[in-house]
């Protein structure tokens, strides 16, 4: 089959920059995963349609950005319902997956969360170099068959990484889908507290 790549944006939405990233991916038809901040739905309601619309995937990534390992269980629970509810009612789906913030767990969570916890194993750290160039070398030089890959739709220059990673993964033979559909495809059920980074071919 395919080499199949999940790309997954966090802490957004944030208008200027995920819209921009929408039309990278509906250019190419491609598809990624947004693990996006509940409080933040709001005000981006239409972005968060269009993402759902162009089929890309709709992850929590709670409801305020707190690191769930700090927090009581009833806090944790709290913050994820408040966020898959914000979520699904602009979608129209039920949430699925989520990221914990700052990729903090412990038992604690692990045995409570009511979702699976997705991680990355390819990590632009676009972050730290918001700077497009960096960015795309970053992903170019880590990635593989089954990479879970780590941005942020915060940045202008995560956007423009995206513009020139997209075609030229795709060069490569990659294919980009949903979190979701590349566990699926190789051959992963997902489990509540439990947590994955990649799925290479078996
Ligand atoms: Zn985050």
């Amino acid at each position: 089959g395919p080499k199949l790549i999940a790309l997954t944006f966090d802490d957004g939405p944030y208008s200027a920059v995920t819209s921009r990233i929408l039309d990278t991916l509906e250019k190419h038809g491609a598809k990624a995963t947004f693990f996006i901040v509940g409080n933040r739905v709001d005000s981006c309601k239409n972005v968060v349609k269009r993402a759902h619309n162009i089929g890309c995937e709709i992850g929590s990534h709670t409801w305020s950005h707190k690191n769930l390992s700090k927090l009581t269980v009833s806090q944790m629970q709290e913050e994820m319902k408040k966020s898959a509810d914000a979520i699904s009612a602009v979608t129209g789906v039920p949430v699925k997956i989520m990221r914990p913030p700052e990729g903090g767990y412990n038992d604690t969570v692990k045995k409570n969360i009511q979702y699976p916890m997705i991680m990355w194993s390819v990590d632009s750290n676009d972050w730290k170099y918001r700077d497009a160039k960096k960015d795309y070398d970053a992903v170019m030089n880590t990635v593989f068959d089954g990479a879970i890959i780590l941005m942020h739709d915060l940045y202008p220059a995560t956007a423009e990484a995206v513009e020139k990673l997209i075609p030229d993964l795709m060069a490569k033979g990659y294919k980009f889908v949903t979190v979701s559909e590349l566990m699926e495809a190789r051959g992963y059920t997902l489990q509540n507290g439990k947590t994955y980074s990649q799925a290479r071919p078996k």
